[in-house]
């Protein structure tokens, strides 16, 4: 059934910006961040492009995630960020999936467990450097350390930790974190070290350690804040105008009547909202979409469905019933629709939602 919104991925894109971020990152390896559906790309398509580019090992949030995962690539490493949860043990066994273990209850579990059981898979141990969210903390380390007969059944196949500020380099929180993990590092069985997000491959060498977690980055997405994006563009944003009216100074548009027009409008309306992840800030803000090179900006509130934009003074042989318009793409990064609504790229990418037609194509150059 056709759509008047379309979302196009890039896969040859993705792909090139694996190939960038390796190779900025050797000799350590580069793994990639998968969740929440490869960041609203699709995890379907996004993972065996990325295998396709050479990796070999993902991260995904949710043991879900994970199985789906496991069912394109049967052979690939695939880390849980979000942990061992209670009594799963024995299905992350069924499925080859690596826990990353950050406290000492899961631990304790995984360990009873592989005490138990012939050949359990790998499992990484997360220690907390200064997130306080997941993780071990310097004194469950030390612990660890004191006593090896905690950690004996388990085969430790990495060791990491998250970095909390990466996304700017002037942070002092960032080499407090690095020494952190130096030190509590040191005291672990010695296994593949990991610390930096694609923000923290920009720190640089030090930050590499043994393996990188990109995520952001490899969607073509804003890592270093403030700082020129060097990653190719993977996602682009495009809607057919639904219809276009007139309408006169005083007269207001959408919800809340929280826009009146001042002068003679042509007004456009887009068959996208909020459920499509243009937020509803962004309506707020100023943001714009592209048509054919000109700006219009968006005006009133986003819905759940539409949005409306000023297409005054754009030729109408560009601005009609059934014209393509440009959210996101050549003119428009996802990072500057996400700036307009008071965001991150991340959230635009992972609030795309399911209703658009997604196209995936190959890359051109
Ligand atoms: C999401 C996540 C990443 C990837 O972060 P980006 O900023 O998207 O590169 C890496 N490591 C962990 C632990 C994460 O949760």
């Amino acid at each position: 059934m056709q759509t008047g919104a379309r979302l196009t991925i890039d896969l040859g894109a993705l792909a090139a910006n694996y190939t960038d971020l390796a190779r900025r990152a050797a000799p350590a390896q580069c793994a990639a961040v998968v969740k929440a559906n490869a960041y609203g790309t699709g995890l379907e398509q996004a993972a065996p492009a990325l295998a396709g580019a050479g990796c070999k090992t993902f991260f995904v949030a949710t043991p879900g995630e994970a199985v789906r995962l496991r069912r394109l690539l049967p052979s690939a490493m695939i880390y849980v960020l979000d942990g061992l949860l209670p009594g799963a043990a024995k299905d992350y066994a069924a499925h080859d999936l690596r826990p990353v273990l950050g406290n000492r209850q899961e631990i304790g579990e995984w360990s009873k467990f592989c005490a138990a059981t012939g050949s359990p898979p790998k499992a990484a141990l997360h220690i907390d450097t200064g997130m306080n969210r997941l993780g071990l903390e310097e004194g469950q380390v030390r612990e660890l350390a004191a006593r090896p007969g905690l950690l004996a059944p388990v085969r430790v196949s990495l060791v990491m930790s998250h970095l909390a500020c990466a996304d700017d380099p002037g942070d002092h929180k960032n080499a407090d974190q690095l020494a952190a993990f130096n030190t509590l590092c040191a005291l672990l069985p010695t296994a593949p070290a990991s610390l930096a997000n694609s923000a923290g491959i920009f720190l640089g060498n030090a930050y590499h350690f043994d393996l990188v977690r990109p995520g952001i980055a490899l969607y073509g997405g804003e890592a270093v804040s403030g700082a020129p994006n060097p990653m190719r563009p993977v996602v682009s944003i495009e809607a057919q105008i639904a219809q276009i009216r007139d309408v006169k100074p005083g007269e207001s548009i959408g919800y809340g009547a929280a826009y009146r027009c001042k002068a003679p409008s042509r007004i456009a309306t887009l068959p996208v909202g909020y459920a499509d992840g243009i937020l509803r800030r962004a309506g707020e803000a100023g943001a714009h979409v592209c048509i054919s090179g000109h700006p219009a900006p968006f005006v009133g509130r986003v819905s759940m469905d539409l949005i409306t934009i000023d297409v005054t003074g754009i030729p109408e042989a560009l601005a009609h019933r059934g014209a393509w318009v440009e959210l996101v793409g050549k003119h428009n990064s996802v990072d500057d629709l996400a700036r307009h609504a008071g965001t991150i790229g991340y959230e635009i990418l992972t609030s795309l939602g399911n209703r658009y037609a997604r196209v995936y194509v190959s890359g051109t150059s």
